[in-house]
């Protein structure tokens, strides 16, 4: 079955017990069990797992194409459980251009371990290759990635990763499986902030591990999920399971959206450059064309006039609303140099743009009353 129709579908059937159509909640802590702790349903004590969360990994699983999946409280705590697995003094290749959470926990947090993150940038082979001569347990991909929407190959990477025997990552949250698949290309992994595209409505946060197979390192992850206690609330899976089956018909409207409003500031004056991997100009368009469906509805845009230029901007749009986080059903807009604390990495003159499903007119009135 095509993507779309899966994620109406999974893990979103009919309540056997009732014939309901929209799956239950169940908000249940703990499970009745036997005498000597036999199970009724399989199930025990929530935060080892529950039937609503269950629910949420089959359709993650069978959207991304893969054979197991773990969801979490949020994307962060996907990312930590996976790099948790890896052992003391393990060497990890990350994108130079990724999500700034990334890059803080393997500033942060990997050194006390002895894990040394080494950041590459992932559009040059070569130096991707060279990177891993020195040994490397995991590679860490980000496509498009935040918050240059940089393009780099899955497949070719994950060659790269996976002869030199590391476990390839790809952080799929700004693509999400309707448009990119990477277990198909290749890769070991696949993580969801599933706050984004999947939840669709800026009210619910979560993250998911999807895994290409149920193994040894599945299983680690899933027994640390369980001991650690990073369980995704049900309430919250329900909410994510709920985003699955609009998420088909929302991203074929952002990324229409977003071609429209990229097409309109790529021809304005005031806009230097706009990085968006579906205009033909962008250097990653040729490889972004064969690995994606589509080209999503993340953009970012680099102002003429710098930093002042892009602060005013942002400070006159009406439709879109100055905030973090993005896949929402609303626009949003951010000057990401200004959120990125005392080092930002992001060029001033860049503003972070999710495109919305308002009407698209609307979008770009707005953006050209905003360029003045
Ligand atoms: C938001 C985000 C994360 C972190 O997820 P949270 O749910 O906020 O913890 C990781 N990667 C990308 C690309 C994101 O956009």
């Amino acid at each position: 079955m095509r993507p779309e129709t899966l994620s109406v579908h999974v893990g979103n059937e009919a309540d056997p017990a009732t014939g309901a159509v929209a799956p239950p909640i169940h908000l249940a802590t703990t499970f009745r069990h036997g005498p000597s702790g036999e199970r009724v349903a399989g199930y025990e004590y929530q935060r080892e797992g529950n039937p609503t969360n269950d629910r949420l990994r089959e359709a993650l699983a069978a959207l991304e194409g893969g054979e197991d999946a773990a969801t979490f409280a949020s994307g962060m705590a996907a990312m930590t459980g996976l790099l948790e697995c890896l052992p003391n003094g393990a060497r990890v290749l990350i994108p130079d251009d990724c999500y700034t959470g990334l890059r803080m926990l393997c500033a942060e947090y990997l050194p006390e371990r002895g894990i040394e993150a080494v950041a590459v940038d992932m559009g040059g082979l070569d130096a991707v290759r060279a990177a891993c001569a020195g040994g490397v347990a995991l590679l860490w991909i980000e496509t498009p990635s935040n918050p240059l929407m940089k393009v780099s190959d899955l497949a070719a990477l994950a060659e790269i990763g996976r002869a030199a025997g590391a476990v390839v990552v790809a952080d799929n949250t700004f693509a999400t499986p309707l448009l990119q698949r990477p277990l198909s290309l290749g890769a070991d992994v696949v993580m969801h902030s599933t706050t984004k595209y999947f939840g669709g409505h800026s009210d619910v946060l979560g993250g998911a591990l999807v895994f290409a197979r149920r193994g040894e390192l599945s299983q680690k992850v899933a027994h640390r999920l369980h001991i650690t206690g990073a369980t995704l609330a049900p309430f919250s899976a329900w909410l994510t399971l709920r985003g699955c089956r609009s998420l088909g018909a929302r991203i074929a409207m952002h990324c229409a959206n977003a071609r429209r409003v990229a097409e309109f500031l790529a021809a304005h004056p005031a806009i230097e450059r706009v990085n968006w991997p579906g205009l033909p100009s962008h250097p990653g368009h040729a490889i972004a064309a064969r690995q994606m469906r589509d080209f999503g509805g993340m953009m970012s845009i680099q102002l003429r006039g710098g930093r002042e230029a892009a602060l005013a901007m942002a400070g006159r749009l009406r439709v879109f609303t100055n905030a973090t986080s993005l896949g929402g059903c609303e626009s949003l807009i951010e000057h990401r140099a200004s959120v990125e604390g005392p080092h930002p990495r992001s060029p001033q003159n860049l503003l972070r743009m999710s495109v919305g499903l308002e009407h698209v007119e609307d979008l770009i009135e707005d953006l050209r009353q905003a360029l003045g």
